[in-house]
């Protein structure tokens, strides 16, 4: 069941979506080697509880087995849902960092992936190609498409590049849980899926590898990473249609502004 959001209810996610936003920024200022994942992930949630919020990946999934931490951090051949550890950062290394908030009854979701220091020109390509990915997707979020048109725009544009779109994880609506209906992969046709309509919010979430599309999960039961162990990255961002367009709730403008400002 896909739930429609009021104007009200859409600034109250933005609100989510934009403490997201600026707990990414207090971990953009603080990427570089020698800083530990486990770092980055206290910073993280204290930012996130001093300022209200209730850290929305930690404890999340089975009970056997909950995610142990605020944010999900993923290193190089890691695609998504790395658990942050105590292992310094590396020159050269990328990581995608996604975070979950709750406030307000509502989720936010939303991932940058950094270069930590110095990165080869071709896993510096990767991440702009799936920035792009995320933008080209976004633009095709309006009234009367579908979510396969979003789908489709974020495959062509990733194979173009020669790269691989993960099949096995995909985006999601977001709402009052931190995934609803309808699902939207990275991957498949135009006019297919669901309707859009006004008042959807979606988290659009590209995962492009550099090599295979193939993936394949540790042993901790979370980590996903490619099967060739060559680079992937991931943007996500939240994103609402108000008056028939899409308007992106979460912003990089804080991450890109505290990258400016640190002196590497
Ligand atoms: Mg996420
Ligand atoms: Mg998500």
């Amino acid at each position: 069941m896909i739930y429609l959001k009021n104007r009200e209810e859409i600034e109250l996610m933005r609100e989510s979506a934009l403490m997201v936003s600026r707990t990414l920024a207090i971990v953009a200022r603080e990427v570089r080697p020698g800083v530990t994942p486990l770092y980055l992930d206290k910073l993280a949630e204290e930012f996130i509880r001093d300022n209200g919020g209730v850290p929305a990946f930690k404890g999340y999934g089975n009970r056997n087995n909950p995610f142990p931490a605020s944010l999900c951090i993923s290193i190089n051949e890691a695609v998504v849902h790395g658990i942050p550890t105590n292992t310094p950062l590396n020159d050269g290394d990328i990581i995608s960092v996604d975070c979950g908030v709750k406030k307000n009854g509502f989720y936010g979701d939303h991932a940058y992936t950094f270069a930590v220091g110095e990165i080869k020109p071709e896993v510096q390509k990767l991440l702009d190609v799936t920035k792009e990915c995320l933008y080209i997707g976004i633009e095709k979020m309006t009234s009367g498409n579908r979510v396969g048109d979003i789908s489709y725009a974020i495959q062509t544009h990733a194979e173009k590049n020669g790269y691989g779109v993960v099949r096995e994880l995909v985006g999601h609506g977001l709402g009052k849980n931190m995934h609803e209906d309808p699902e939207v992969p990275n991957f498949g046709h135009r006019g297919n899926g669901p309707k859009l309509k006004e008042g959807m919010v979606l988290a659009i979430e590209p995962m492009i590898n550099m090599g295979t599309k193939n993936v394949k999960q540790l042993g901790d039961g979370w980590t996903i990473i490619t099967a060739d162990r060559k680079p992937s990255a991931h943007f996500e961002h939240d994103v609402a249609i108000i008056d028939g367009k899409p308007e992106i709730l979460s912003s990089y403008a804080y991450i890109e502004e505290a990258l400016a400002s640190v002196v590497r």
